[in-house]
């Protein structure tokens, strides 16, 4: 989330409340009800008129109870993104204790006559080094890396998303002559 500001896109795609809130549904802690922005799903008050995140009022867009599967699908692909980026940074962070490990040892075996100081040292760098490596590289540039890759995806899958959904709603911002899927 560090990354939030450098984003292309003035708005998120998914609020920080929704984005709570749907982690929480999936790991079954809170169920899919409520009442939520009918554009942009975030949570809405029970007398609220216009949605905090997205501005829009509940005259153009009719709130819905219940979030729509779709929604669900996005976020696993976008947090499935994010974590992939990150574990992929994490592991050349362990990579890179791995090689220090190694180099190491070839300095204590063929400089310091088989050394087990310098061993014990090399070992030391293995484990605790590749943790940290792993943190600095997978928590701290990853994970800013990852939160954007995943955005920028995701809002193009909103995209696609939303024009699907405006045309089936009958709501249509797609301009005319713009074929309807699934027909035919
Ligand atoms: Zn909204």
């Amino acid at each position: 989330m560090t990354a939030a500001t450098d984003s292309p896109n003035e708005i998120p795609v998914f609020s920080e409340r929704l984005d709570t809130l749907m982690s929480a549904m999936i790991d079954g802690e809170a169920p899919n009800v409520g009442r939520f922005c009918g554009y942009c799903y975030t949570p809405l008050g029970k007398k609220a008129d216009t949605c905090t995140h997205c501005a829009r009022t509940t005259s153009e867009y009719e709130p819905v109870a219940k979030l729509p599967s779709e929604l669900f699908d996005l976020y696993r692909r976008m947090r499935k993104r994010e974590s992939l980026v990150v574990n992929s940074f994490a592991f050349a962070g362990l990579g890179l204790g791995l090689v220090l490990f190694i180099l190491l040892v070839a300095v204590a075996v063929y400089r310091f006559n088989q050394s087990l100081w310098m061993l014990a040292g090399a070992t030391a760098v293995l484990i605790v080094g590749g943790r940290i490596f792993a943190g600095i590289l997978g928590g701290w540039i990853g994970d800013s890396i990852g939160y954007d890759f995943a955005h920028r995806r995701l809002v193009e899958e909103w995209t696609v998303y939303e024009r699907e959904r405006e045309a089936r709603l009958g709501r249509a911002t797609t301009p005319p002559g713009n074929p309807l899927p699934g027909h035919g």
